[in-house]
């Protein structure tokens, strides 16, 4: 057992506030899942719980492993009336990376005639892997659009349709973004990054329904088994990167000025209301528009892609969520409702039934919450509950999680041996990069089936769907 570590029941986990912790650690995981745990995530949560105007516990779901400052599987919300602090570390850098997962009204023995055509020509026009690019170039009056106005901006200009934003968080744009405290350097970086998966672990995947434990939440997400979805999982490339490289080493400077004692740099971070929390809102807003752009753009060259192959297919989102965000929310804390700032580093929104924020058809079931797997494993559909708020501000968990390093990945693995071994299994992986398929080997994840039961036991999220993948894009 880990010491300091009491078990609060069968998937809840505390580590008591002592010392400069301001609130309690709470860890939802499996007694399993927990002992695997890096030491690392216990510290890194017991860090967080010490910055200014934390709220309630800083909290590590059960996919949690070390990340930069915050663990990745972290939440924690600040109160900004309080002195509550936001944190570049705490987003991540890549701002508002996510997933998205549309159906497409085929059946797997339909998909089957044409799959490995569907492979060859999404792989050779969905561009992925380092450095990828595409023909999107942007002006600089197109970026600032961009920026301020996400999947409603890509709609407005041709990707996608209207109605899909209505099954995006925010209905496709972030409000608040001002691209004008963005950086030259920022914009420049993703002039023609748009519509591009990126590299390593995002991924484009052609996935079937396998499994439906909760048939009546499936059906209000319109997902029956047999089903063939797309799942994409990219975010705000280079742009999100570099703003989360500048604001965190401006916010490492600044943080003595600030009155903030930081227990470890790389948990940066300013006050709210301060200027340059302000700030960094502004740009951090601009980066989730740009990853929704993005990612309305890959659905785009999805949509396209399928009417060469399959012209009966009907390509229509189910949602898109975002796993690497600070937003302002209101929560109940105590019985009474307050204003948070909800850092979700590698953490899913997953809001109960009812919640105003969720579309019409969804509002019974929940929110849809889209736990990615690895590129040989299951992925997950699972719904928001009512008692996820007064678990972790209505958060889940949002993959697997890392097992190991991917330096230690490919040590352990090849690609051509992976991409052949599960090509064996029916699977069929394409990818530029062998290296990064190595390093991003199903054996690299946790077990997504364990990670995914724990979310589901610490009344997270319920499970609705299994996926199981056929085509997988890496990048
Ligand atoms: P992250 O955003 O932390 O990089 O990744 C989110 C999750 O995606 C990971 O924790 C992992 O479980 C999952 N994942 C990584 N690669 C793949 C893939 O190729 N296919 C699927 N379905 N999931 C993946
Ligand atoms: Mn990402
Ligand atoms: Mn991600």
């Amino acid at each position: 057992a880990i010491s300091g570590l009491e078990r609060r029941s069968e998937h809840e986990w505390v580590i008591p506030q002592t010392g400069p912790m301001r609130v309690p650690a709470v860890i939802y995981a499996s007694e399993s899942l927990v002992n695997a745990m890096d030491a690392k995530v216990f510290e890194q949560a017991c860090n967080v719980a010490s910055l200014p105007g934390i709220v309630g516990a800083s909290y590590a779901m059960p996919d949690a492993h070390w990340g930069y400052g915050f663990p990745i599987g972290g939440v924690a919300a600040f109160d900004p009336t309080a002195g509550g602090v936001i944190s570049a570390g705490g987003v991540g850098f890549d701002i508002s990376c996510g997933v998205r997962t549309l159906r497409t009204g085929m059946t797997r023995a339909q998909l089957e005639a044409g799959r490995e055509r569907l492979a060859n020509e999404l792989f050779r026009t969905i561009p992925a892997g380092v450095g990828s690019t595409t023909s999107y170039r942007l002006t600089g009056r197109e970026m600032d659009d961009m920026l301020a106005g996400g999947a409603r901006w890509a709609v407005e200009n041709g990707f996608g349709r209207p109605e899909d934003l209505l099954r995006v968080e925010e209905h496709g744009c972030m409000e608040g973004a001002e691209p004008s405290v963005v950086s030259q350097r920022a914009k420049e970086r993703q002039r023609d990054e748009m519509g591009t998966l990126g590299s390593g672990n995002h991924y484009l995947e052609v996935q079937r329904v396998v499994n439906c434990y909760d048939p009546e939440a499936a059906a209000a997400f319109g997902l029956a088994e047999d089903d063939i979805v797309v799942s994409i999982h990219c975010g705000s490339r280079g742009l999100g990167h570099q703003i989360g490289t500048e604001f965190l080493r401006e916010m490492v400077i600044a943080a003595p000025g600030l009155g903030i004692e930081l227990p470890d740099r790389e948990l940066a971070c300013a006050p709210i209301e301060s200027p340059l929390g302000q700030r960094y809102l502004g740009a951090m807003r601009a980066g989730i528009n740009c990853a929704l752009a993005n990612r309305q753009i890959l659905t785009q060259m999805t949509r396209e892609v399928f009417a060469r192959v399959f012209p009966e297919a009907q390509l229509e989102l189910v949602y898109d969520v975002s796993h690497n965000t600070c937003k302002a929310e209101p929560h109940y804390v105590d019985g009474r409702s307050r204003g948070l700032f909800v850092h979700r580093k590698g953490a899913t929104r997953a809001y109960g039934p009812g919640h105003p924020e969720l579309p019409e058809e969804y509002r019974k079931a929940g929110q849809p919450v889209i736990i990615g797997g690895s590129m040989g494993t299951a992925s997950y559909i699972l719904a928001g509950t009512q008692e996820s708020e007064q678990r972790a501000f209505s958060s889940a968990c949002h993959g697997a999680g890392r097992a190991m390093s991917r330096h230690a990945a490919t040590r352990q693995w090849q690609g051509r041996q992976v991409v052949d071994e599960l090509a064996a299994r029916g699977i069929i992986v394409k990818s530029r990069s062998l290296r990064g398929v190595a390093e991003e080997a199903p054996g690299a994840y946790k077990e997504v089936a364990g990670v995914v039961e724990a979310t589901d036991r610490a009344g997270l999220a319920r499970k609705v769907a299994r996926l199981e993948p056929m085509i997988g894009i890496k990048g």
